[in-house]
């Protein structure tokens, strides 16, 4: 059925005017000012601002023409980490050893950036750099600092971090993998889950319970034997993104390979805490990169001989997909200060996480249906972020879980376990 049946003939007859063939070509996104309306750029610095046309510039120009074929094959494009490495921001916010050391604000926009580029690429570069090099960096000896982060910071070893299992995602607290100290190694045993770059990546950074009972990390060098890991496919969300499943079977890790600084669970949640900030700015990304794409193609697109610009419902959508943009920035750019501050907390960041991640999903939803038949064709932009951003809700802890931590901060209870019922009445 057309979309015009039952309108008017003057209305009918606007659209047979125009009708030439022609396809409206995918929009060309414009700078960072489109979705600046509150002008947050001002209170950036001028290094700050370079820094982010420069990885804005980058996604443009290297990774937005050939994504979609990588996608598509879900292949991870190696020939983009040479380039990537020449940015210099792997390592993000890690001083020294050949990292960048940024601010929490500049790796946010960084991070930013890389999002609405492209999400394969942000996760690629947060799980590089967020969650195993962030490992190491607050984890690790002096040594191991001096050993694993250089070469990492040029990304000629990549890093993975294993912290997921088959059996325990939410629950990861409750971890299976074990890692026995034998002589002068640890043999570690186990499987894992969604880890991120594992198929390819120098170091996974396992986690897994020692003789102690409690949590560590190991780095397991690349073709340590009895390490398995295995591309998880048919995936619909991150496709180049190579999500593995590890098994482990007696893969002997050397004794200075065990992260000297992490001896519970509670030494992981500090990484975790430190990747979720990032995670957080990857969603403010993605929804910028539909909020574009809709202006841009509403601009361009006419129906009923006028652009879908001049329509009200249209500018409707626009209007509260920009407000929605400003408030997650004004509260990242916030973030940001209390992180510098060291007024952070889990519940705090996970506000950040659930909210974005929740608006990103709408905004890129909405997006997708203003771009009409297009919305769904990889060439113009939407499809794919709509379909990675459901990868991101779940990563890094799903929103219900983010919603659990926010609400046992504000409430004082914890919901996390159900409470066992009461035992039934003998009468
Ligand atoms: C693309 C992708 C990349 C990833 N990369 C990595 C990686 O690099 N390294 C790594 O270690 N992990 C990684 N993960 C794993 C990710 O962190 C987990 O998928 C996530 O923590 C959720 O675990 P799960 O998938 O086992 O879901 P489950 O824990 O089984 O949850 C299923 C559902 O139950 C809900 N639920 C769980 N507990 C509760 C509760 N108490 N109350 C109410 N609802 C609840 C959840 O919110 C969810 O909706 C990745 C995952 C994905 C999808």
């Amino acid at each position: 059925m057309s979309a015009t049946q039952g309108m008017g003939e003057g209305v009918l007859g606007a659209v047979g005017a125009t009708g030439n063939g022609q396809v409206v070509q995918p929009p060309v996104l414009g700078g960072p000012e489109e979705s600046d309306y509150y002008l947050l750029g001002e209170l950036l610095t001028e290094e700050q601002q370079r820094l982010r046309h420069e990885v804005r510039d980058f996604m443009d120009r290297e990774v937005i023409p050939i994504i979609n074929p990588y996608w598509e094959r879900a292949e991870f494009p190696h020939e983009l980490v040479p380039k990537l490495a020449g940015l210099g921001i792997a390592g993000f916010q890690i001083p020294g050893y050949g990292c960048p050391g940024m601010s929490n604000l500049t790796a946010g926009i960084v991070i930013m950036e890389l999002a609405r580029g492209d999400l394969s690429i942000s996760t690629f570069m947060g799980v590089h750099s967020a969650l195993a090099m962030t490992s190491i960096a607050l984890l690790g000896s002096e040594e191991q600092k001096q050993r694993f982060l250089p070469p990492m910071a040029r990304m000629e070893k990549i890093g993975a971090f294993g912290l997921t299992e088959p059996a325990h995602g939410t629950d990861v607290v409750k971890l299976q993998t074990t890692a026995h100290k034998d002589g002068d190694s640890y043999v570690l045993n186990g499987y894992k889950r969604w880890i991120g770059n594992a198929t390819f990546a120098d170091y996974v950074i396992i986690w897994a319970r020692g003789d102690d009972g409690h949590v560590g990390g190991y780095v397991v060098e690349k073709g340590t034997p009895g390490f398995d890991a295995k591309a998880i496919t048919g995936k619909t969300a991150l496709r180049c993104v190579q999500n593995a499943q590890i098994s482990m079977k007696d893969v002997r890790v050397p004794a200075e390979n065990k992260l000297a600084g992490g001896s519970t669970f509670r030494d992981t949640e500090k990484v975790l805490l430190a990747s979720r900030y990032c995670v957080a700015w990857e969603s403010v990304g993605a929804a910028i990169a539909g909020y574009e794409t809709a202006l841009a193609y509403a601009k361009e697109r006419k129906q009923f001989g006028m652009p879908l610009a001049s329509f009200q419902l249209i500018q409707y959508r626009l209007a509260r997909m920009l407000a929605d943009i400003t408030n997650m920035v004004c509260m990242q750019y916030r973030l940001a200060q209390l992180m510098d501050e060291s007024k952070y907390s889990m519940p705090r960041v996970s506000l950040a996480k659930m909210h974005h991640t929740e608006r990103a999903r709408a905004i890129l939803s909405d997006a997708r249906d203003m771009l009409g038949g297009n919305g769904i064709v990889l060439e113009y932009h939407v499809a794919r972020h709509l379909c990675d951003i459901e990868a991101i809700d779940t990563y890094e802890g799903t929103d219900t879980v983010q919603t659990l931590i926010v609400g046992r901060d504000i409430t004082g209870y914890n919901a996390f376990v159900p409470t066992t019922p009461a035992p039934a009445s003998s009468h």
